[in-house]
This record gives C-alpha cells, structure tokens and sequence, in this order.
C-alpha cells in the first residue's frame, strides 16, 4: 500500500550536512558543464548540426548545456511518433502508467541535490529555490500518480434498473507540452507528467532558456520505465517549432505556461481547424500575472515587510506570483516602505553557484535584463525611487553596485506609484516592487482587483471581516491571508489564476488530471 501524499520538505542550508551535499553537487555538476543533449524522438535520440546553447545568465562565459535544436521535420516526426505510440500507451493500465510517475519521483529524490544545482547554474537559482524547485517536481510526480489510481477506474454512476452504468476516463490523444523556463523542472514535470499519467502522449517544446534541466527530466522518466514515444523531446524555437506543434491536426491538445502574449496566441491558433482535424484541440493555459501584497492599517507591519520582500524578490521577482505591487493603507504606508527598504537593502546578491549562497541571483537573459532595465527607468518617470535601480549602465544615480558578467539587477522599489501606471500594470517578471498608496481598505481591494490579470494576491490584516470580504472580493486564482503571495505547494495550494492569468487549471489540485482526459459513459442493458 502507498503511503498517503505529502509535499517533500525542504532543507536548511545553514546547517552543516544540507551545505555540504550542495557544494558536493555544484561541484559535480559543474564538471558535467558544456555536453551536448540530442532529441528524443521514439526510441531515437538525435544529434542536430544546429543546436541551442544555455548559458549560465550569472555567468555568460560559461555554456551549461547545448540541446540539439529541432526543425520543422523533427517536430512532424515527433507528432506522427506520438500519435503512433498512443495506440498502445492509451491501453497501458492507469495504475501502471501510475507508477511510472512514482518511480521517476523516486529518482528525482534520489538525485535532488544534483538537480538543484543544475538550476543553480541555468537559471541562476538560490540554493534553496533551486531545492524547491526539484521538491515541486517531486510532489507533481507523487500526487499526480496518486491521483491516477484514484481516477483510472469507473467512476460511481446512479444506478439504474435493468442496465450496467459505467463511467471512465479515458486520454485525449496527442498533447503539445510548452513550459516556461522559470520553474524549469517543477512545471515542466508537471505538465507533462499529468499528460503521460493520463493515457496520453506527448511532444515536449523546452522553453529556449532553461533546455538542459528539461533533459535531464526526459532522461529520468526513460530511467522510470516510461516506454519510448511517449514523450519526445524536441527543443526548437517557439515560432517555427511551437507554431507548427500547436497547429497540427494531430495535436490534440496543448498544454502551456507562459507568457499572455503566447497563451493568447495559442489559444487562438488553435481555435482554427486544420485540414484534416476532427476535434477541437483543448488548450490548458496558465499566463502570467500582476501580484499584488495589500497591507491596510490593523496588520502586523513587520510580518506584512517581510512578505513583500521575500514575495518581491525570491528568485529575482521572476515567479507568475510574485508581489510585484505593494499596496499599503496610507496610516502605515511610510511605516512599511521604510521596512521593506531596510530588509531589501540587506538582501545579498551574486552567482549562486558558490559557496556564498547569495539570496538573489541573476535575471534569465539578455532580453529579460534590457526590458526590466527599461521598466526600471520607466518607473522612476512613474514614481521615486528609493531601493536599487537601473544596472545597465554602469551605477547610475542609485549608486548600487552589482556583480559584473552576468545580468544582475539590484531588487527595485518605486514608491507613491499611480494605480494605473505602466509598472502598476504590466508584468515585469523581474525585481521590481511598486508601492502604491491606499486611501482605505476599500480603496485597496479596488486596486489589488484593477489589472486584467489574476493569478495570486495576499492581505495582510487583523480586522476579521475584513478577511472575510478579501475571501469573496479578492478576484485572483490564489488568495492568501497573512501570509506573502508566492509558495503554494502541491495539492494544498492548487494553483492557477483568472482572467488574462489563464484558463485556471489549478495545477496540483484534484481536477486537474480531469483536463487531460475525456469521460466516456457506457451502458449495457442486462
Ligand atoms: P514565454 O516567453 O511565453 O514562453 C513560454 C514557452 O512558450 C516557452 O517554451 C517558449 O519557447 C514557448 N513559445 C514561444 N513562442 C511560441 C510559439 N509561437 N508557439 C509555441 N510556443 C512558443 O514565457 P517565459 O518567458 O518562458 O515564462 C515567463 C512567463 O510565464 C511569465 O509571464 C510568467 O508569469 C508566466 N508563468 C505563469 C505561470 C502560471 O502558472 N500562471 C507559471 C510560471 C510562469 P522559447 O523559450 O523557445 O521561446
């Protein structure tokens, strides 16, 4: 009998043997750097003459992996693969299929020390970000095979004189799986997992930045006993790879966690039918959000500063959830700010792939570095700045200082931001807090509640009709009530948001096999 589910818990790096066991993995990983990955495709694994390089973005010397990078014949292969191996993967027994996913979890628990270092060097993870990552990855993988057993045989019917009522589950066919690079093997095993756990099979598009931790995920399910074909392994560019997956008419569903500008590309692409096609392709789209940590005049101030921070800047604000506005009742407003400067300023910052465990590292890429840069200077137009700033161009007139070779960026505070502001508004995804001044309780609600996104939202407050009426008024997918708006955890937080956040699939929650799968009622008249 399995032992019932329970997150996997974290560790603490301060103590002797947690530090040790890291430093023994960055160590081995770091002699691993620089190999190259091949496709999966069936039983085949290819080498490309074009391959994608991930580079550490805290070092942009050091190449951590190239991939071999697919075209558009590999995709179509991949495709005819997939749909070929579902034919025998759909009839594989659910518990089977089930324990596929346990054993995989196994390994990764086996092997979670290595993997978090392997993020510490692609994504510039802290240790413990890193750590919590892999524990993520890990509890998808246990739940999500849980949960298989429970729902892969009839489910209860009414029953009716004179026939057999059954109802089951059964897989949708052919899955697109488009991760993002920011929970680089949690939501990529989360996704996909769910998928092949389900009877389907899958084509995995990596995101371009965060490849080779993606590999190493595909290698573990091989290790894990998951036949070949169920899940190819095709990294390529989003718009010749990921267009041509998500258009075909074999596909038969996709499942992306991204960006809004992508998910609503997605899922108008496939709201066209292709020729050939003879169902409508189901989409599962979590995007992104515009957070938010409201603070009014009853909370406990301390508590509220240390949320935002750790909300704020954990993993360089580069989390869908991450408070990227502080909204603050204007009775405590000076209070808090002048808190959460305080803590802010004595976060420490640096490549995480040394023994310093840094709290923050550096930001993904180039890309991700220019455009928080520019909302960086965006902002100061939009309000005043009063912790870190641009780090572009040298140490400009916030005089702070970050480490050089890599894209670091200083966490960021604009205060006495408008509600309607650009960085008020629009997704930065990366360390940048705008504080925004509340009138009342009411005022606040109505500003947490004014973006189109939806995903995740926190108030802190003593006053218990107060978090009563957060409960109905709060409009966002994850609420939390004195507590900061990042960490949910696997089937005790399930987590997915509302409006442009996406379709609220509520990933790590118990309906979200059920959006794999089709049920198919049978009757049988005795
Ligand atoms: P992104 O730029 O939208 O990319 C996401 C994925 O889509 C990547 O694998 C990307 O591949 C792929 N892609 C790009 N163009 C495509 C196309 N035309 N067709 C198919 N696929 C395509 O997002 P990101 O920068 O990786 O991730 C950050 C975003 O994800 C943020 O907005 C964040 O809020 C959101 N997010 C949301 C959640 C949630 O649960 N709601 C969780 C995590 C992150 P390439 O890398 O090759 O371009």
């Amino acid at each position: 009998m399995l032992t019932p589910y329970r997150p996997e818990p974290y560790v603490d790096f301060t103590q002797p043997e947690p530090r040790q066991k890291m430093l023994d993995a960055l160590a081995s990983v770091r002699g691993q750097l620089g190999r190259t990955w091949p496709l999966r495709i069936g039983a085949q694994k290819l080498q490309t003459d074009k391959t994608i390089a991930s580079l550490a973005p805290a070092h942009h010397a050091t190449v951590v992996g190239k991939v071999a990078k697919a075209t558009r014949d590999h995709a179509e292969q991949a495709i005819r693969t997939a749909a070929e191996t579902f034919k025998t993967w759909s009839r594989v027994d659910p518990d089977v299929r089930a324990r596929v996913l346990l054993k995989a979890a196994a390994i990764m628990r086996r092997r979670i020390y290595e993997l978090a270092a392997w993020m510490c060097f692609e994504e510039s993870k802290s240790w413990i970000e890193a750590y919590a990552d892999a524990c993520e990855a890990i509890d998808f993988l246990d739940f999500y095979g849980r949960e298989m057993m429970r729902l892969g045989g009839a489910q209860p019917v009414t029953p009716y004189p004179g026939e057999e009522n059954e109802l089951r589950y059964i897989p949708l066919g052919v899955g697109v799986i488009i991760p993002p690079w920011n929970f680089p093997l949690a939501i990529c095993t989360g996704m996909t997992s769910a998928a092949i756990v389900t009877g389907n099979t899958v084509v995995l598009k990596p995101a371009s930045a965060s490849p080779v931790i993606a590999a190493i995920m595909a290698e573990i399910f091989e290790d894990a006993g998951l036949p070949p074909g169920v899940l190819n392994y095709c990294p390529g560019s989003g718009g010749e790879v990921g267009d041509h997956l998500v258009d075909h008419p074999q596909t038969r569903f996709v499942a992306f966690t991204g960006s809004m500008e992508i998910g609503l590309r997605i899922f108008e692409r496939c709201g066209k039918l292709a020729p050939g096609q003879i169902w409508l392709k189901r989409t599962i789209l979590e995007m992104g959000g515009k957070d938010c940590i409201l603070v009014d005049e009853t909370a406990d101030l301390e508590a509220a500063a240390e949320g935002i921070v750790a909300a704020a800047f954990g993993f360089q604000g580069q989390k869908c959830s991450a408070c990227s506005r502080a909204i603050l009742h204007q009775d405590i407003y000076d209070t808090v700010l002048a808190k959460v400067v305080e803590r802010t300023k004595k976060l420490t910052i640096g490549d995480t792939t040394s023994p310093e465990n840094f709290y923050m590292g550096a930001v993904i890429d180039e890309a991700a570095y220019k455009s928080i840069n520019d909302y960086i200077r965006i902002g100061e137009r939009e309000g005043r700045l009063v912790a870190g700033g641009a780090s572009d161009q040298g140490p400009g007139k916030s005089g702070v200082t970050v480490p050089t070779g890599g894209y670091f960026i200083p966490p960021t505070i604009i205060e006495g931001v408008d509600r309607n502001a650009r960085i008020a508004q629009e997704e930065i995804f990366g360390p940048v807090l705008a504080v925004t001044r509340a009138k009342s309780f009411d005022d606040g609600l109505d500003i947490a509640n004014g973006t189109k996104f939806g995903l995740t939202g926190a108030l802190y407050s003593k006053d218990r009709f107060r978090l009563e009426r957060a409960r109905h008024e709060f409009h966002c997918g994850n609420l939390y009530l004195n507590r900061k708006c990042t960490g949910a955890l696997v089937d005790v937080q399930p987590f997915g948001g509302f409006n442009m956040s996406g379709t609220d699939s509520k990933a790590g929650g118990r309906d979200y096999l059920l959006l794999f799968m089709q049920g198919k009622s049978i009757t049988e008249r005795l």
